[in-house]
């Protein structure tokens, strides 16, 4: 989707410091971090947020957690939250799927 943020990064558009990539999935360093590591976990195929995942997509809802895991273990990140935003009201922005992977010292209102 052109329009899409993470649509144009993953189509090279616009830059993005990538910390992991697999055929699915692209793993970026978030522009503005809420945390000392703040990385986002973003599947290639556009889809708004989980709630338009179709039910074939479930492979692909679980390579989400898998990069996570692979990123962890790069990283050696022994303590990390996951966070999925869904909808305005949740503090979704950007209306393209993705996890948010925090790491470091962590508050607890994100
Ligand atoms: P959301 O608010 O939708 O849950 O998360 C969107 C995240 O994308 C935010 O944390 C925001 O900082 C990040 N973000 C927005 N635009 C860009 C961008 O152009 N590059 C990168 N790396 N992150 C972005
Ligand atoms: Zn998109």
């Amino acid at each position: 989707m052109s329009s899409c943020v993470f649509c144009r990064i993953i189509a090279q558009e616009i830059p993005a410091n990538v910390v992991h990539e697999t055929d699915d999935i692209i793993v970026i360093k978030d522009i503005a971090p809420k945390a000392p590591l703040h990385y986002l976990v973003i599947p290639k195929a556009h889809t708004t947020s989980i709630l338009d995942l179709a039910d074939h997509e479930a492979a692909l809802a679980g390579k989400m957690f898998l990069a996570a895991r692979d990123v962890a273990k790069k990283k050696n990140i022994q303590s990390f939250r996951l966070v999925v935003n869904t909808g305005t009201e949740s503090g979704q922005s950007v209306f393209h799927t993705h996890l948010h992977f925090l790491a470091g010292k962590l508050t607890q209102d994100f």
